[in-house]
Formats: structure tokens, C-alpha cells, sequence
């Protein structure tokens, strides 16, 4: 986001938030009022006391300085429950007035939150593709790469030159792909393209074994480097985590804050992270809500008054579904004592209130990649390279999800290698083993890079394919059984030679979540061995209407 954008979105914010700010002062006022003419009820001073604490967060959110500042030194004032003495009555007064006069004539300040890392322009995020830039002169290949990417959500743009390059990188694209060989590009242009944009996501393609230009590519920020010729599918492998993945909200974010206002500046400032952010500011809602959202972070307030952040923190760390969820704190207590509270109750991080834009967002950005990395080592199995059961389950899931929006078929499919018990039996479990890696290969390049390839467990892989019919994915299936049993293993015995048996369910006709469409699948599957073996059976022919 330009800083530009930041301001105006800080400015339709504060709009926003102002209300809320001025009755927080107006509690003040109150309170200064009781104090002179009449006592100040303990329950008015406690509630004071809140109030100016939260405007001592807000006002510093916007970059108002001194106002927090002011509505800090209030809250000292009202702290405790000791009498207050009257110079301290005519301070909180002059306070008042001070507050009220600096917030209506306020506009957040620049700086206050401004400043983020690589921020993609706001209609980028509103726009539904994500967007691919190819530099590269091979317009056959360019066809073949957009009409893969364009089942997921991706446009692919094309320049053959780098001025053209230069003047789509300078509207908004969210990862380049860039050929080293192309006339007037080479590492120079890499380099120009890291210093413009140090985030962006770039794919060097080069021919030979050009090994310094990797390491120079790899040095400039290069996120891939694949050696021509390519297959679109290894583009879209490599940049499934930066823009499908991404695009689709797999980060969720949920924000616990009993301020309104706060939770608006923190909405807005992780704006650039694309994640889905659900604020909530009753911390007794926030189990149902976990429930529902399964978050990849959570974000608590220390200060709340029904349950204080610190509590929630442990009451998530004791619950198993919880209990490795990240935990950031935001807080305006800064003290050793209080900061080691918060990692005593379980939390991965903490942020200062204010809350300023830079600092939070890197911290949360952080925090996500190294969920995001712990989930790749759960989401590929180390024996055979492709999915794990969990990935195959949660792409899935997101098929389903985003071929419900579009309106298209999704198919899934369900391997068993054929009598592999005498495969261990006769060769050993080594030999099982390599068996077991070459159909995931043999699998993974007869799929789409779309597609999922999970293996599902022992001898049982599992498929999904998005955008596909039922039929299309048995002649798929069969064609990948037909390289199969082609396929030669170094055994001494020469006769191995390896089958499978599939069975094939669609969505929406067969199921509308994952279990339903497995178990009609797999019943499938059953029906193959049933048939003897070695074939796929598709499935079912279905009439227009027919729901289960
Ligand atoms: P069917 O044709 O009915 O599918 O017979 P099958 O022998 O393939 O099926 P069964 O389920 O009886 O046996 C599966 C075998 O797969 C048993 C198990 O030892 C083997 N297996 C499972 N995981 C692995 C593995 O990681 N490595 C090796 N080498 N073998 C495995
Ligand atoms: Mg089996
Ligand atoms: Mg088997």
C-alpha cells in the first residue's frame, strides 16, 4: 500500500473511531466533575480509569502523541483508591480540556502507521486474481502456463521486453517469472526488479547448468530457479504458497480486544497480509470463535475487564485443540514482571501498545511464515515426497470451498496398490519402499499442478483434482495406471512389475465434503479389487437431480 493509501485508510479509521474516542473523554469529564462539585463513586473512578487507559492506547494508534501521553498521566492520577488531592483534581481538569481540544481537532498524524513491507496496492487486494508476470519471449509456453493458471484464480500477463516488464511491475503484479536468456534482462534486471521490489516473489528460468546465475538469483531474492525447459506445473508448484495459497485466506487472524477502535487499526494494518482477521471484543466469545475459525495466530489484549488476556492465554494452553496455537500479545505494559507474565502463560510474542503499523505487521508476517513452515514439514511425507494425508485433506477442503463459489466440479480419487504385501514379501521392504516413491512420481507427473497428490497411508494415495469431471479423471487415472505397469524397477528379478486400483468420486454429485466424497470413492475402489484388480472404476453415472 502507498503511503498514500495507509494515511487514507488511518483517516476512514479515525472517522470511524472518533465517536468511541470522544465518549472515552467524555467519562473523564464526568469523573473531573464529580471530583469538584461532589465525591467521585469508586465504581465511576474505576470505570475512568479504564477509559483513559484505552484512550491512551488509541490516541496513540493514531499518531496523537500527546494526547496519549495526557490520558496516560490521567490514568495515574485515577489509579488506586486513596483520596486525590486537589492539585491533582485541577490536573485531571486542565487534562480534560486538553484532551478534548487536541482530539477534535485531530487527523492522524503521518507515521503513525504508515510504512509497511512489500504492500500490494489496495485494488490488488480487492481484485479477485492474483497476478502472474511472465518475462519471456515463448508465447506457446505463456498459452500453457495461463490456461493452467487461470483455473486458480491466477492471471498471467505477458512481456517480451523488459520495458514492458517495467511498466506492468510498476502497476501491481504479485510474482514474476522471469527468463534470464530474454534479451535486455539477464541478472541486471533481477537485480533492478529485487531493489524496486524486495518481496515480490521471483522465478529466474535460465538454460544449462548456469550454476553462478543461480547463486546470484538466489542472492537477489529469487524464490525458484528452473532450467528450460519448463513445465507450467513446476511454476505453479513453486508458487502455489505465494499466490493460491495466500489468495485464498489460508492465514486466519483472530484479534481479542475489548476496544472497538483497536481492532479497526488492526484490521486495517494487516490489510497487506491478506489474511482473513476476525476481531472479537468480548473475550468470553473467543473459544466459540477459535471453534469456528481454527486460527493460524491469535492476537490478545492484556488489559480486558471481564478476563484479562493472561488468563485467556492459559485457559487456550490448556486446552488441546489450543494448545500450539501462536499467541501475541498487545500490551502497554513494558515491564520485565509483565512481559515475563505473558510468556509464563504461554505467549509466543508481544507487541507495545501503541500499536505502531510497521512493528505489527513484520511481527505478525513472521509469525505466520514460521507456522506456515512448520506446516510444510507436516504437509509432505518424507517418504515418498508428495502430500501428506492432512495436506490432501486440506486442499481438499479448499477445492470444495472455492468450487462451490465457482460452480465447478471438483474429483477425487482413491489408489491401492494391487497385492503390494507380495511386493514386501518377495523384494523386501527396501525395494517396498522405492516402489512406493516411483508411483508417487509416476502420480505426481501425471497430475496437474494443481492437482493434489497425497499419500494416504501405507500403500494408498489419494487425488484430487479441481475443475475436473468424474470421467475425464478415470482416463487420467488410467492412463497413469498404463504408465505404471509400464514402468521398469532395478530389482535383480526383473519380472517386478506394480498395478493399482482406483476408484473415482465427483463433486458436487457424489458428496459436498471431503468424508462424503472419500467414502464414495473408496466404495469404488472396493469395487475395482472386486472387478480383479489393476483397473478404475469411474463413478457412477448420475442424473441431474440426484442428491444424497
Ligand atoms: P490388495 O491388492 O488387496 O490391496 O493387497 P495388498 O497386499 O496391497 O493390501 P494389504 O492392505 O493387505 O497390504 C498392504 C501392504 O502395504 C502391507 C504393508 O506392509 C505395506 N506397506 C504399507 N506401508 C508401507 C511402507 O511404507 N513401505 C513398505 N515397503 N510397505 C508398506
Ligand atoms: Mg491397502
Ligand atoms: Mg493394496
Amino acid at each position: 500500500m502507498t503511503e498514500d493509501a495507509m494515511r487514507g485508510a488511518m483517516d476512514a479509521i479515525w472517522e470511524r473511531s472518533r465517536g468511541t474516542i470522544m465518549a472515552r473523554v467524555a467519562t473523564l469529564e464526568s469523573a473531573t466533575l464529580a471530583l469538584r462539585y461532589a465525591s467521585l463513586p469508586d465504581d465511576v473512578r474505576r470505570d475512568a480509569e479504564r477509559e483513559t487507559h484505552k484512550l491512551a492506547g488509541a490516541a496513540g494508534t493514531f499518531g496523537f502523541w500527546d494526547a496519549s501521553a495526557l490520558a496516560r498521566e490521567a490514568e495515574e492520577i485515577l489509579r488506586g483508591a486513596g483520596p486525590i488531592a486537589p492539585a491533582d483534581v485541577a490536573r485531571l481538569r486542565q487534562i480534560a480540556i486538553d484532551l478534548r481540544g487536541q482530539l477534535e481537532a485531530a487527523r492522524p498524524k503521518a507515521g503513525a502507521a504508515t510504512q509497511t513491507l512489500a504492500p500490494p496496492s489496495i485494488e490488488a487486494l480487492r481484485a479477485a486474481h492474483a497476478r502472474l508476470l511472465v518475462v519471456g519471449d515463448d508465447a506457446a509456453f505463456h498459452e500453457r502456463l495461463a490456461s493452467e493458471a487461470r483455473s486458480l484464480g491466477i492471471n498471467v500477463l505477458g512481456a517480451s521486453r523488459a520495458a514492458e516488464a517495467r511498466e506492468l511491475l510498476a502497476e501491481h503484479v504479485d510474482a514474476v517469472l522471469l527468463d534470464l536468456t530474454l534479451e535486455g534482462t539477464g541478472i541486471p534486471f533481477l537485480e533492478e526488479v529485487y531493489n524496486a521490489h524486495p518481496a515480490l516473489p521471483v522465478i529466474v528460468v535460465s538454460d544449462g547448468e548456469h550454476f553462478l546465475d543461480r547463486v546470484e538469483a538466489a542472492r537477489l531474492g529469487g524464490r525458484g530457479f528452473l532450467q528450460k525447459p519448463v513445465r507450467p506445473s513446476q511454476v505453479i508448484d513453486l508458487l502455489r504458497d505465494s499466490l493460491f495459497v495466500v489468495r485464498s485466506e489460508s492465514s486466519t487472524i483472530v484479534a481479542v480486544d475489548d476496544d472497538p477502535a483497536l481492532l479497526a487499526v488492526i484490521e486495517g494494518l494487516l490489510l497487506p497480509l491478506r489474511a482473513r482477521v476476525i476481531t472479537v471484543t468480548d473475550p468470553l466469545r473467543v473459544l466459540s470463535v477459535l471453534a469456528e475459525s481454527s486460527p493460524d495466530l491469535v492476537i490478545l489484549d492484556v488489559d480486558m475487564p471481564s478476563l484479562n488476556g493472561i488468563e485467556l492465554c492459559r485457559v487456550l494452553r490448556n486446552d488441546p485443540r489450543w494448545a500450539a496455537v501462536p499467541v501475541m500479545f498487545l500490551s502497554a505494559q513494558t515491564e520485565r514482571a509483565e512481559v515475563t507474565k505473558m510468556f509464563e502463560a504461554g505467549a509466543d510474542d508481544y507487541v507495545a501498545k501503541p500499536v505502531v503499523g510497521a512493528e505489527i505487521v513484520s511481527r505478525v508476517r513472521n509469525r505466520l511464515e514460521r507456522t506456515r513452515m512448520l506446516r510444510l514439514a507436516a504437509d509432505v511425507d518424507s517418504l515418498t515426497g508428495v502430500g501428506t494425508r492432512r495436506r490432501g485433506i486440506e486442499v481438499l477442503e479448499r477445492f470444495i470451498r472455492l468450487a462451490q463459489r465457482q460452480l465447478l466440479p471438483i474429483s477425487v480419487a482413491v489408489i491401492d496398490l494391487d497385492h503390494f504385501k507380495d511386493v514386501n514379501d518377495r523384494f523386501g521392504h527396501l525395494t517396498g519402499d522405492m516402489v512406493l516413491r516411483r508411483v508417487a512420481a509416476v502420480l505426481s507427473n501425471c497430475f496437474r499442478g494443481e492437482d493434489v497428490v497425497a499419500r494416504w497411508g501405507g500403500e494408498e494415495f489419494l487425488i484430487g483434482m479441481y475443475s475436473m469431471p468424474g470421467e475425464a479423471a478415470a482416463r487420467r487415472l488410467t492412463l497413469a495406471l498404463e504408465k505404471l505397469r509400464a514402468e521398469k524397477f532395478d530389482t535383480v528379478d526383473s519380472d517386478l512389475s506394480v498395478t493399482f486400483s482406483a476408484g473415482v468420486a465427483e463433486f458436487p454429485m457424489d458428496g459436498t465434503d471431503w468424508t462424503s466424497l472419500y467414502r464414495v470413492a473408496d466404495e469404488a475402489l472396493g469395487r475395482a479389487k472386486a472387478g480383479g484388480r489393476n483397473r478404475v472404476v469411474g463413478p457412477a453415472p448420475h442424473s441431474a437431480v440426484r442428491r444424497d
